[in-house]
């Protein structure tokens, strides 16, 4: 399969790898956010979070949130941000499913999503949309 973390996982293309056992990877991003920024990945492909397995779910949020911790002390962080792109709009650009852990750190400069306000009707009728589709 032409997937670069795949290839990771094999070897074929280098990476900084912090972290393997037999089911996870986690390396640091090419292009970092900021200093630490580190992906976590099952090794078995799947495009997404929507379409991985809860078993390989749980697996990778586990050691997703080791790897965090030692980010946070190796980095001085202040906070974390644990993330995950699913699709295109969402700005997904690797089509296999990874965790960001981005360590903050007070006033870095990044720019966090806008809010908007919402009326209580409108978000009623939502939620009853959504809980239909569960
Ligand atoms: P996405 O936008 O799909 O959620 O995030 C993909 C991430 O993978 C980006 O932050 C990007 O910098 C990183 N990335 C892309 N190609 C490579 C690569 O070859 N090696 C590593 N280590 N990171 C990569
Ligand atoms: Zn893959």
């Amino acid at each position: 399969m032409d997937c670069i973390f795949c290839k990771i996982v094999t070897r074929e293309i280098p990476a900084d790898i912090i972290y393997e056992d037999d089911n996870t990877l986690a390396f640091l991003d090419i292009k970092p956010v900021n200093r630490g920024h580190a992906l976590v990945i099952p090794k078995k492909h799947s495009a997404d979070m929507l379409s991985a397995s809860d078993a390989d779910l749980i697996e990778t949020t586990k050691i997703t949130k080791k790897i965090a911790k030692a980010i946070v002390l190796a980095t001085s962080a202040a906070g974390v941000n644990v993330s995950t792109n699913n699709g295109a709009a969402a700005g997904q650009v690797i089509f296999h499913w990874h965790y960001h852990v981005i360590p903050r750190f007070t006033a870095d400069g990044l720019i966090p999503w806008p809010h908007h306000d919402s009326e209580t009707k409108t978000r009623q009728e939502l939620a009853e949309e959504i809980k239909k589709n569960l």
